[in-house]
């Protein structure tokens, strides 16, 4: 169905479904019509691709997807968009829609299943309340995706996709380039949403590729990264010896064996800077990945 981004045909769709919008579900659906198209160009670069979408809402953006894609396999928790979806996208046989919640999935399982043979990329207008932990387990769980090009918060946007050193940098900066190359795409303003959220949003793509540093524990590495950034506004020191309850001398003999200075501030170190502060934590025994994280 055509014109999914007109007011009127929305609402009319959502009172005949008898549907009223959850704001805990960060359910803002897209309206400005030349949105859906730039994320699905952005996404999906050639025919043989199979696209697993997280929140379809509606099926704006979905529709996009499935006009350029190969197969589009669409995650939605709201059960009540399943019947919504039914009509709105009627016209295709390359969609499968799954009514969960994609922190429950096994998308490994789930890619290996839906798309054999198939280039896989991810694209979704995320539900901000849940944004870095949806994007932390597509990382963490070493999809074999090529991309995943995401509307978020601006403010989130601009914290994924700052460069190494500078101060919008935070831990999720951190993380995020260990397993990938983000991009800011552009930015989408809150008038694009019907309901309109408070802030405005953007979307970034992230480009999948294997780390450029080998932490030997990659546990104790991402609480290293942690506990640097915990309170970022202490050094690096303050912030992992009260983070972490280490003795700050036995500490700060650590960070100057891996050549870091105890009184530099986490966003100016660089993933390198913490493999080797991890490795060298390893290496005496101070701390283990496996232990519970108390980093903020
Ligand atoms: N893609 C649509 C659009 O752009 O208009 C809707 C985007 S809306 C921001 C987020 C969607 O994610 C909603 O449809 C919501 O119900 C769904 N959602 C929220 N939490 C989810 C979860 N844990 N798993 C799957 N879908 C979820």
């Amino acid at each position: 169905m055509e014109r999914l981004t007109n007011i009127s045909t929305v609402r009319e769709l959502l009172s005949r479904h008898g549907f009223t919008v959850s704001k805990a579900l960060g359910q803002n659906f897209l309206i400005n019509p030349s949105v859906c198209p730039r994320m699905a160009d952005a996404a999906v670069t050639d025919e043989n691709t199979g696209v697993l979408e997280i929140g379809p809402g509606i099926g704006v953006l979905t529709n996009e997807l499935l006009k350029r894609a190969k197969k589009v396999v669409a995650v939605e928790l709201d059960k009540r968009l399943i019947p919504v979806l039914g009509e709105t996208l009627s016209e295709y046989d390359n969609l499968k829609v799954i009514n969960a919640d994609v922190m429950e999935l096994d998308l490994n399982r789930l890619i290996a299943e839906e798309f054999p043979d198939m280039r896989v990329v991810v694209c979704a207008n995320l539900p901000y309340y849940i944004t870095s932990p949806i994007l932390m387990k597509l990382l963490e769980e070493r999809l074999p995706v090529e991309t995943i090009t995401v509307m978020v918060q601006k403010e989130a946007a601009l914290r994924l996709c700052a460069a190494e050193g500078s101060r919008e940098s935070s831990a999720i900066t951190a993380a995020v380039r260990y397993y990938a190359e983000p991009q800011l795409l552009f930015h989408v303003s809150s008038g694009s949403f019907m309901p309109a959220p408070k802030v405005d949003s953007a979307v970034i793509r992230l480009t999948l590729r294997e780390p450029e540093c080998k932490p030997h524990d990659e546990k104790l590495f991402f609480r290293v990264i942690k506990a640097a950034f915990a309170q970022r506004r202490k050094t690096v020191l303050n912030s992992m010896a009260s983070s972490l309850s280490l003795d700050k001398s036995e500490l700060s003999g650590i960070l100057e064996s891996a050549g870091v200075s105890p009184t530099a501030r986490a966003e100016k170190l660089t993933l390198n800077d913490f493999a080797r502060i991890s490795d060298a934590m390893e290496e005496a025994g101070i701390c283990s990945g496996k232990q519970k994280n108390t980093g903020g």
